[in-house]
């Protein structure tokens, strides 16, 4: 990738401490843009579009704000659950406006499989096509969600 100022604003927004305790990036190397094109790709051959992602999680994490903070169960054994946290998050790409801290917890009972989301995610994912990098507490592997998308 070629530096532009842009960009080097972009990375160091995804730095942990900068606007989110733990960062966007994980111990993930590669650029932003290597990270947006591999699953981007992945997410077409696996015959989803960001939007669909995106408006699937919102559903969820409607639902799942109705259980106030206690699990509400999905289908095929899943649960969600909604941490509102105080205060907002502004988007690391520089986007006007600020995203609510709202942390989704999805847990699969029975295999206690779990992963995390949020408000800026669902945005990121939308509007970004990104999914964090690797290592992120917040990514979520297009094919795992794609997975349970299908199910719930
Ligand atoms: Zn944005």
């Amino acid at each position: 990738m070629k530096e532009n100022p842009a960009m080097k604003k972009v990375v160091n927004n995804m730095r942990p401490g900068v606007i989110s305790l733990h960062g966007f990036l994980g111990d993930d190397k590669r650029d932003i843009e290597q990270i947006i094109e591999h699953d981007a790709a992945e997410l077409e051959k696996l015959g989803m579009i960001p939007d669909e992602v995106a408006d699937k999680l919102q559903e969820i994490m409607e639902k799942a704000l109705g259980g106030l903070g206690d699990f509400i169960s999905l289908k095929a054994g899943y649960e969600a659950k909604a941490d509102s946290i105080r205060g907002k998050l502004p988007c690391p790409f520089s986007h006007p406006g600020l995203f609510r801290k709202t942390v989704i917890t999805v847990r699969n009972a029975e295999t206690g499989e779990e992963f995390l989301y949020t408000d800026l995610g669902i945005h990121l994912i939308r509007d970004h096509c990104f999914f964090q990098g690797k290592g992120s507490p917040f990514r979520i592997e297009p094919v795992k969600l794609q997975v349970f998308l299908q199910k719930v």
